[in-house]
């Protein structure tokens, strides 16, 4: 019996797996990626821009974020995040949360 290889680059290829933003992220600069445990603060949060993808296992960006208010909302999602899987690639100048 065979057993699938284990070494440094499995783990590499696992971690770059879990850095992959989901399919269900509104088309913009803010993702969630597949590190997403599904906990559900982000929309607690933001729930403007977050919800649950279709499975239920994941919460993706819904909206991307319009306007101070929301753009705020969304850095204290990324903040709060316990997996910390919730980006920004943009250049917003969003104020940082407090
Ligand atoms: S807070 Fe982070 S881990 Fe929890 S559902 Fe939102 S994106 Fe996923």
């Amino acid at each position: 019996m065979s057993t699938a290889p284990s070494g440094p680059g499995d783990a590499i290829r696992a971690e770059s797996a879990h850095a992959e933003p989901l399919r269900a992220n509104a088309w913009g600069p803010c993702y969630v990626t597949a590190a997403c445990v599904g906990c559900g603060l982000c929309a607690a949060v933001a729930p403007a821009n977050f919800g649950v993808t279709f499975d239920g296992a994941y919460y993706g960006v819904t909206y991307q974020p319009n306007g101070e208010h929301e753009q705020r909302a969304l850095r204290e999602a990324m903040a709060a995040c316990p997996q910390q899987c919730i980006h920004d690639d943009g250049d917003t100048d969003c104020p940082k949360p407090r």
